[in-house]
């Protein structure tokens, strides 16, 4: 089984998985490799990571590679269709207000987001789980972090995440070989970790999904799979052939020798290999179909090639097109029993929509000047990150808004493109011809990006729902986006300006433009690309979407299996928890299989 058309499809799948990036990725691989057969609709094109132009430099593309609407994150971006926006896909903003606007960023192609992400894979929390328990804003999730954690480990271990354990509250420890060892440090990384060390701000080593060394295909294929000889002999085979990483290219272009983690390098290879997979691409969902009993049958799709209405049929339907378009395809799929929506008789569908809050620093580190070129230079994402150190202070009610972020570095050298070397007058003030060039060596390195990551907590005024005029090129309506940051989070993105700029000072560095303050500080809402929530589970059948194996409570066989599900969206980057949540619920649906109760 690979990859079929529309006419070619079979009949008799277990499952349909709707979008193939990390969480239905997660999904089709736990599927399969126990056995089920499955049957992935993505709608983007297919995507093969050896077509990743991993080892292209700038000179050789359009405009040196600069970004262009089409290609906001340069030319050689891995993202080959998709972007901020979508040709024939339009989505509408209730506000064009800077304060109310939401923006949506949407890949098509095999392998989704998952193709050109940051890599930065954070474990939620005990704390994280609970965040209502805690200050009684917004929701609790219905399980806890032991819920999850097996997941975690189980995930780290398949996509290869390196790492620290620092012991540090509410950052979690990873069982003992589980983490690979994080990578050498930029220089600048050891200045923030001295300068911030001595404000108190702990910088420890990131987590990013990014292969370090060669997997232990001995090992870990027997733990992830226990008592199934056929899945470790694949996962066996599979893990030798992803190589550790080469510390050289933009991971952003996508990695073709499989080092860093991909739907399209990790999940899709073995689950593959099995013959449970089949997949079909350029298939837009955009209605699930129910049977007799209550139950989904399968989905309508658009077969993008043809623009043909297409039907598969299945005994279980699992959406994972990202959190607001699987909304949107739950909110599209009307019918008599569900006139507001499928799955949506509590009326949540689209509801709490969150983003990450984010706000940006950039420092010219004098000591950082006319450095020679080192190897670590190369080497593309982060080394190290801060996570939330205030817990205490926050207890103590010093900070005037709840939750916590983290924070994110860029410095070294990188790859030079357009641009490099551009906008240096307010440190030269102005310069020509060699001065320039000396000019350019000598500040080349010496900057460092500050990013926070913090929390946001669902509000009532953030929302999708179903715009009642405007449809897509294939008639299928299209979401309107509600938005609106409290201040909890205005102030938290306040607090990360000042925390940048006195970790900068302790560098001995300085700002061009100083510290941002009020709408200036908060970037725009969706623009962090974290979106989650739309379906959020709960313990409640009156007041969430699904239950705790994000499993639907109005249609017994219909499943998340993308960020929708999450009830709150910790400072943590969502990737990890959705991937550990898909594969908890895989697991829970072939429990069920082998009790045949699905
Ligand atoms: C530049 C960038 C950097 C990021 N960095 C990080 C990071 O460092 N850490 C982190 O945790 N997260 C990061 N993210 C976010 C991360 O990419 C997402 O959280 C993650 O990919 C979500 O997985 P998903 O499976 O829900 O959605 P996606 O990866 O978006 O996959 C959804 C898939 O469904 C398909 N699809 C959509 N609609 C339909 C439909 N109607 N029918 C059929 N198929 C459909 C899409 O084409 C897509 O392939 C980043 C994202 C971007 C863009
Ligand atoms: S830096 Fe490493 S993980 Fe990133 S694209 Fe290059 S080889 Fe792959």
């Amino acid at each position: 089984m690979p990859f079929v058309t529309a006419d070619t499809q079979q009949s008799d799948y277990d499952v349909i998985v709707v979008g193939s990036g990390a969480g239905g990725g997660q999904a089709a691989y736990a599927l399969c490799m126990d056995g089920a057969k499955v049957l992935m609709l993505e709608a983007g094109r297919h995507y093969a990571y050896t077509e990743a132009p991993m080892f292209r430099t700038p000179e050789l593309a359009p405009l040196r590679g600069a970004s262009t609407p089409g290609k906001p994150y340069g030319y050689f971006d891995a993202t080959v269709d998709g972007g901020w926006s979508v040709p024939g896909e339009p989505y509408v903003r209730a506000s064009e207000d800077e304060a109310g606007r939401f923006d949506w960023w949407r890949a098509r192609m095999l392998g989704g987001r998952s193709n050109h992400w940051g890599r930065i894979s954070l474990r939620n929390g005990p704390y994280d789980f609970k965040p209502y328990s805690r200050d009684g804003l917004g929701f609790d999730w219905p399980i806890g972090y032991e819920d999850v954690a097996p997941y975690y480990d189980k995930v780290e271990m398949l996509i290869g995440v390196y790492g620290t354990n620092e012991g540090l509250e509410n950052t979690p420890n990873s069982p003992a070989d589980c983490l690979l060892p994080p990578p050498a440090r930029l220089v600048s990384d050891h200045l923030i970790a001295q300068r911030a060390g001595r404000l108190g701000i702990p910088a420890i080593p990131a987590h990013r999904a990014v292969l370090t060394r060669a997997l232990d295909h001995e090992r870990v294929p027997a733990l992830l799979h226990p008592g199934n000889a056929r899945a470790q002999s694949i996962l066996a085979e599979d893990m030798r052939r992803r190589t550790p990483c080469l510390w050289a290219t933009p991971c952003g272009h996508g990695c073709s020798i499989r080092a860093n983690y991909q739907s399209t390098t990790v999940h899709l290879p073995p689950a593959l290999m099995t013959g449970n997979l089949d997949i079909l691409t350029d298939a837009m969902v955009h209605e699930v179909t129910m049977g007799s009993g209550g139950r989904a049958n399968g989905v309508n799709f658009i077969d993008r090639l043809s623009g043909r209405q297409r039907h598969a049929t299945a005994r279980v339907v699992i959406l994972a097109a990202s959190a607001c378009e699987s909304a949107r395809i739950l909110l599209n799929s009307t019918s008599a029993r569900f006139p507001q929506g499928l799955a949506n008789s509590s009326g949540k569908v689209g509801r709490y929509v969150m983003d990450t809050v984010g706000s940006s620093m950039q420092g010219q580190i004098p000591l950082l000047e006319n450095l020679p070129p080192l190897n670590e230079d190369g080497a593309d994402g982060h080394a190290l990150y801060v996570p939330w150190w205030l817990y205490p202070e926050q207890r103590a009610g010093k900070l005037g808004f709840a939750r916590g972020y983290h924070i994110e570095f860029g410095g070294g050298k990188r790859m030079p493109g357009l641009g490099t070397g551009a906008g240096l007058e307010w440190l030269t003030g102005g310069s020509y011809g060699t001065k320039f060039k000396e000019d350019v060596r000598r500040y080349y390195g010496s900057f460092v990006g500050f990013d926070g990551r913090g929390e946001m907590i669902p509000n009532e005024h953030s929302f999708c729902e179903i715009d009642p005029v405007v449809k897509d090129r294939w008639g299928i309506p299209v979401l309107r986006f509600h938005w609106q940051w409290s201040d909890h989070e205005r102030r938290q993105a306040a607090h990360m300006q000042t925390t940048f700029a006195a970790i900068i000072d302790a560098m001995g560095g300085r700002t061009r433009k100083g510290i941002k303050t009020g709408a200036d500080a908060i970037a725009t809402g969706g623009s962090i690309i974290h979106e989650v929530g739309g379906a959020i589970m709960g313990a409640d059948a009156k007041t969430s979407v699904t239950n705790r194996w994000c499993q639907t409570w109005d249609v017994d066989n219909l499943f998340i299996a993308d960020g929708a599900v999450f009830a709150s969206n910790a400072d943590k980057n969502p990737t990890l928890t959705i991937m550990a949540l898909a594969w908890r619920a895989a697991d829970h649906i072939l429990e069920r299989f082998k009790r045949k109760e699905l």
